[in-house]
């Protein structure tokens, strides 16, 4: 039998699962090993700021990341398989092939999607086990806007959304990577308020929507710093995340100190960081998103 394997096997075989996807059999195999103890973490938290333009830009000021959408001329197959199939009578035998060659089409761009985003998040996490990023209500953004395979909306507005819809899930699926690789080599998610982060300058704390007098450039009305936007937002996130990190540190210690669980959490071996000083806490300002 004819295969493709994706990547190579480590470790002991424990299971394996065969699934069936419109386009064709996989398995997939999980094997335990033994892995090395990460050494101790000291790695600064990396902030990321999601995006439309840029899929994620990071504190730290490593390259971002822009994960591949459909091409223009991807799109337009997506768009004609489903013209396609909203031109043909429903529950036909012409219906359900059509049905069929879209989702085809579909699961092949998510298995490209998902294997970008796999690889991306795990150099993501080796550089910094530490990650913030916003509470952002994914779920309740794709489901309004992804509409139904049975019935797309016009053309225009399919066009305009296919890739933001893209991205929308792409971000939810790199945060559940997050999760667990950070888990994995003890570090932690840090999921930060996502309010007035746009309008936060990342070097005073101040807050104002005069701070953005382009929807690309941050410009502090306060202090004056100023730098492209998508950066400014990752150093804001990065300064809660750091925050978040402190506060739960000293909580898994108080835990520790009067004996009420031995599973402290959160790296409490690990050397306590200081806090970003070289800023005042954000000014309780309103912000006016
Ligand atoms: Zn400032």
């Amino acid at each position: 039998m004819k295969y493709r394997k994706s990547r190579d096997l480590e470790g002991r075989i424990t299971q394996a699962t065969v699934s069936r996807e419109v386009d064709g059999w996989f398995i997939s195999i999980l094997t335990t090993r033994v892995i090395e103890t990460p050494e101790l973490v000291t790695s600064p938290v990396e902030g990321i700021d999601v995006g439309v333009v840029r899929t994620m830009t990071f504190s730290s000021g490593a390259e971002p990341l822009c994960m591949p959408t459909l091409s223009a001329q991807e799109k337009a197959h997506r768009l004609r398989l489903q013209r396609r199939l909203s031109r043909r009578k429903r529950g036909s035998k012409r219906y359900e092939s059509a049905k069929r060659a879209l989702a085809r089409n579909r699961a092949r761009e998510a298995r490209r999607r998902r294997d970008f985003l796999d690889k991306a998040t795990t150099a993501i996490v080796k550089r910094s086990p530490f990650i913030a990023h916003e509470d952002l209500k994914i779920r309740n953004m794709t489901a309004s806007a992804r509409g139904s395979i049975d019935r797309p909306g016009t053309n225009a507005r399919q066009k305009a959304g296919l890739n933001r819809v893209i991205l929308e899930q792409a971000w939810g699926k790199a945060f559940r990577m997050f999760n667990y690789k950070t888990a994995a080599i003890g570090g932690a998610v840090l999921k930060v308020e996502a309010r007035c982060s746009s309008q936060e300058c990342s070097s005073c704390g101040h807050i104002s929507p005069g701070n953005r007098p382009t929807q690309a450039r941050f410009v502090c009305v306060s202090c004056g710093h100023s730098e492209n936007a998508d950066d400014n937002a990752a150093k804001v996130i990065a300064y809660r995340g750091e925050v978040l990190l402190a506060a739960k540190r000293k909580a898994a210690a108080g835990h520790a100190a009067s004996g009420r669980g031995a599973n402290v959490g959160l790296g409490a071996a690990l050397p306590r960081r200081a806090v970003v000083t070289k800023r005042q806490p954000a000014q309780p300002a309103p912000c006016k998103a």
